[in-house]
């Protein structure tokens, strides 16, 4: 590693810390970015980026490529599992931005790209923390080391930063798995069946998310959310089969069938939660996206959030330079605990567009339009 001291640390490079980085360098801060995965990792699945999230991208110069790589659905339709009836019909468009369904790797690669390459360092897993006041030394599990003047920590939902700022306590299981299979559009081709560019189908107690995660939509993408008492298995995820689909699925619409006849391979994960934390920052440690509010992902905006994060952390520390910390992280906290703790909540409840509704709060906020709270809502 360099011998030049760092002045702001992120720990991990997922979609939260890749944003966080990328931001703050743009806003001219001296930041590294420490990875524990030895290299960048691609996985398989889809994710939507909302309006409220491309106004963000557009300052990290990378919404027109999103735009041009990904689908853009003008509608998200929710349809009844077993008949096929149409539950909602809610506009994508109108929000001040472009709504975005896209294969995940291909985002997180783009939201990497915008990290000066040179203070991005992988095989970086962070063992220790010891923040004495004047800075914080940081050890990872390689023996090396590094100083910063602040800590980011972005590193997910097991988040170490947070062990250290709230001691250690595992993440709740929510009693509920994801299947997650990325299908060839070209297959689908010989079905008569309606394939919506982007579709929630729900169940009485499960559900299907459905959208294409390319412009040419040559792949199309599910994830489920289904209960499953407990998980058993060690890892993020574990191998599903087209006939546990099959018999998860039993007995709905054909469009179902079709994607699961479909399918080539799917996984299964587990999906964890925790509740809302007593606080977001400590001293010169600062917490963002998963590591601070985790969410069952049915609203499709838990990485948003982080990336919501790191656009106001980044203006907060704006706002008062990085010797004023503790006012950053306190405007920053006032500024975010309520849509942060809103969106973990309706998320959790799984009921979001459902029904007709209308979702501006969601997808019309900006960020940058919204102004610095000073103190947390009572
Ligand atoms: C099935 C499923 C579907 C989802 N769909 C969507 C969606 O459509 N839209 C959406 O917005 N969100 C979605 N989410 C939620 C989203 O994936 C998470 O909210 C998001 O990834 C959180 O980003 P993050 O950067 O906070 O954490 P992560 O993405 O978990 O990144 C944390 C990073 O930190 C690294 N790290 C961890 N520990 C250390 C350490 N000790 N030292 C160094 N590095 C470390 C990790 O390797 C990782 O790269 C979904 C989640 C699931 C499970």
């Amino acid at each position: 590693m360099s011998g030049k001291q760092p002045k702001i640390a992120v720990i991990g490079a997922g979609l939260g810390g890749a944003a966080a980085g990328a931001l703050l360098q743009r806003a001219g801060f001296d930041v590294q970015v420490y990875e524990q995965a030895p290299a960048f990792t691609r996985l398989g699945a889809g994710i939507h980026m909302g309006p409220n999230i491309l106004k963000i991208f557009e300052k990290m110069g990378i919404a027109k490529q999103l735009e041009g790589m990904s689908s853009k659905p003008t509608h998200w339709y929710s349809r009844d599992g077993l008949t096929g009836d149409y539950l909602s019909k809610i506009p994508l468009m109108g929000y001040g931005a472009t709504y975005c369904t896209v294969h995940r790797g291909d985002l997180h690669a783009l939201q990497i790209s915008a990290v000066d390459a040179q203070s991005l360092y992988f095989g970086k897993r962070l063992k220790a923390l010891d923040d004495n006041g004047s800075d914080v030394h940081l050890t990872f599990e390689d023996g090396t080391s590094a100083t910063a003047d602040i800590v980011i920590g972005a590193d997910g939902i097991n988040s170490r930063v947070r062990e250290v700022l709230l001691g250690a306590e595992k993440p709740n299981y929510s009693g509920w798995v994801g299947h997650r299979a990325l299908i060839s559009g070209e297959k689908l081709k010989k079905y008569d069946l309606q394939f919506e560019d982007c579709v929630k189908w729900w169940g009485p107690d499960r559900h299907m998310m459905v959208y294409y995660t390319k412009a040419d939509r040559s792949e199309y993408y599910y994830v489920t959310g289904v209960p499953h008492p407990a998980w058993e298995f060690d890892g993020a995820f574990v191998d599903s089969s087209r006939e546990e689909m099959a018999e998860t699925f039993a007995g709905y619409h054909p469009a179902i069938q079709a994607l699961i006849d479909c399918t080539d391979t799917v996984t299964k994960w587990p999906l964890f939660n925790r509740n809302p934390l007593p606080l977001w920052s400590n001293g010169r440690l600062v917490l963002l996206g998963d590591a601070c509010h985790p969410m069952k992902p049915h609203m499709a905006q838990g990485a948003a959030m982080a990336i919501e994060d790191a656009a106001i952390l980044t203006r907060c520390l704006q706002e008062t330079g990085t010797k004023d910390y503790q006012t950053a992280f306190a405007l920053y906290e006032a500024s975010r605990r309520d849509r942060a703790t809103r969106v973990q909540e309706v998320s959790n409840a799984n009921r979001f567009l459902l029904e007709q509704e209308d979702p501006s709060w969601v997808y019309g906020y900006d960020v940058y339009a919204e102004p610095l709270k000073a103190e947390l809502a009572a």
